[in-house]
């Protein structure tokens, strides 16, 4: 069906390869995406306080992190559960922003809150459960930032190249795509990393294509591995929460690494990349 979909609305899309041979490359601060380096977004789940985010942000910047990651607006699956510290949430950004000098990735939920989120971040997050919220990605079309655009939990490739056309055709081409893990019956994780969609998405699209091994598997013990493993892939950049009191924390606490764990996680990250790197002509 959505084969046929395509082949009628465009038969040759602007995420694709046929339309762009070079990789994008989507440059943030310091970081590029797509050109063969290894960025890593660090930070915690959510924002909680200001100095919470601080003290994450200057040790994952020592560790070698290049952007800042924390939610203010939080999708949770329980209208109970702490639901982000909002506009507060995004000044406690900027103020990291200020005092490291990292850019800041954050979440937009909606469209009632996506100006607010625009003027205070540097690269938009759309959430895996946004991933089809087709007026939300019109409007982060209309957007001069980049867009980390995730993948649905139970999106097909095709789906979610679509979802970043969404994107795309409003003007905005800055689009970095998240694998996080899928929905399975697996029950050692939350979800499953499905690394083989990275060299899928290299084959199809120019677009870089990132690692979030933290919601992949939910498990903190899991986290390690499997960044190492979407470093081996070739991926374009690694996102990973850290926090620095995991059992306190209001959100995913049990998938975040401490911060001395994530700094041996960075070292072992650049090994891999650097082997990767090396062994890039042979791949094909
Ligand atoms: C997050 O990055 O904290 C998050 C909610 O991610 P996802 O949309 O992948 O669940
Ligand atoms: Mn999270």
């Amino acid at each position: 069906m959505l084969a046929i979909m395509e082949k009628e609305s465009s038969p040759c899309m602007l995420v694709s390869r046929e339309f762009q041979n070079e990789n994008s490359c989507i440059k943030v601060g310091d970081a590029v995406f797509g050109d063969n380096s290894i960025p890593v977004i660090a930070g915690p789940c959510a924002v909680e306080s200001r100095d919470q985010v601080l003290y994450i942000a200057k040790s994952v910047k020592k560790a070698g992190a290049k952007l800042f990651r924390g939610g203010a607006f939080k999708p949770r699956t329980s209208p109970y559960s702490f639901q982000g510290l909002g506009e507060k949430g995004l000044q406690y950004l900027s103020r990291v922003r200020e005092e490291t000098g990292l850019p800041i990735v954050t979440e937009v939920l909606d469209l009632s809150t996506f100006d607010l989120v625009e003027s205070y971040t540097d690269v938009i997050q759309i959430g895996a459960r946004n991933m089809q919220n087709f007026s939300l990605l019109k409007r982060a079309g209309k957007s001069k930032k980049p867009i980390l655009l995730k993948r649905g939990m139970a999106a097909e490739l095709s789906e979610w190249l679509m979802a970043a056309e969404y994107i795309m055709e409003e003007g905005n081409a800055d689009i970095i795509l998240c694998e996080r893990g899928i929905r399975t019956f697996a029950t050692h994780s939350r979800n499953t990393l499905d690394l083989s969609i990275i060299p899928a998405v290299k084959k199809q699209s120019h677009l870089p294509i990132i690692v979030d091994p933290s919601h992949a598997t939910g498990v903190r013990d899991q986290v390690f591995s499997m960044a190492c493993a979407g470093a081996a892939t070739g991926a374009d950049g690694i996102l990973i929460e850290v926090h620095n009191k995991p059992k306190q924390a209001r959100c995913d606490g049990a998938q975040s690494l401490y911060p001395d764990q994530f700094a041996k996680l960075m070292g072992t990250i650049n090994t891999i990349h650097d082997i990767v790197k090396k062994n890039k002509g042979k791949r094909k």
